[in-house]
């Protein structure tokens, strides 16, 4: 592990009054869809005033949504390397998403990327917020290696697997210009708004199951 020099990035508050709006493949009035497939810029220390704008909005945006998992920067428009996720210690969740073993606090990273220390994949259902009509299975490793610059502008490396694995994997792609929801099978892309509705359900059943035992209801991931 190594330290940068100490700038200290004000991230987990954001005083953006209202982010852009998500810049969506399938939304015929969205102009700028080119940045989803475009590799996104390196983040530079200290953050210029574009980059110090788009970790704003990066984290209003974040903040804003009810179910989410992660976001990244390019998402919104900013063609930097910047993402955001989380994935927390919720029981509702990880009835739903079995393979959550590992779980993250709300964590901003800068540059960051990943590499495979296995070649098993897992396939498991994803929502983008760059996709407004389906959501569909994309197949991810199930065990990664990450390194990535923090907010404290410390470098840091870890392993992460299962469900952490998969969000960490959906949004460094989205980096790199890379879409995985968009290589989905015609006959497995599933109605977005119907899987919203069944998603629901299964939380609903998931907290009456868990309502004799004593649970928070922290945010719930689920879109990307
Ligand atoms: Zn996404």
């Amino acid at each position: 592990m190594k330290f940068f020099y100490a700038y200290k990035v004000p991230i987990l508050t954001s005083h953006t009054a209202e982010p852009p709006p998500y810049v969506c493949m399938d939304d015929p009035m969205c102009t700028n869809k080119n940045i989803l497939q475009e590799p996104a810029k390196p983040v530079e220390f200290p953050l210029n005033n574009k980059m110090q704008q788009a970790l704003s909005d990066l984290v209003a945006k974040y903040d804003a949504e009810k179910m989410i998992a992660g976001l990244a920067v390019t998402q919104i428009g900013h063609p930097y390397r910047m993402i955001i996720f989380a994935v927390p210690d919720d029981p509702v969740l990880k009835k739903i998403r079995p393979d959550l073993e590992q779980t993250m606090q709300k964590t901003v990273w800068f540059n960051p990327s990943y590499t495979p220390l296995s070649p098993e994949k897992r396939k498991d259902i994803e929502g983008c917020f760059s996709v407004l009509k389906y959501v569909g299975p994309v197949e991810r490793y199930t065990h990664i290696a990450y390194k990535a610059t923090t907010e404290e502008g410390k470098e840091i490396t870890g392993e992460a697997s299962g469900y952490l694995a998969r969000v960490i994997q959906h949004e460094i792609d989205h980096l790199n210009g890379k879409m995985c929801l968009n290589h989905v099978k015609e006959n497995e892309k599933i109605d977005r708004e119907e899987y919203i509705t069944a998603r629901k359900k299964l939380q609903d059943l998931a907290r009456k199951e868990l309502a004799q035992t004593q649970f928070s209801q922290p945010r719930q991931s689920n879109f990307a």
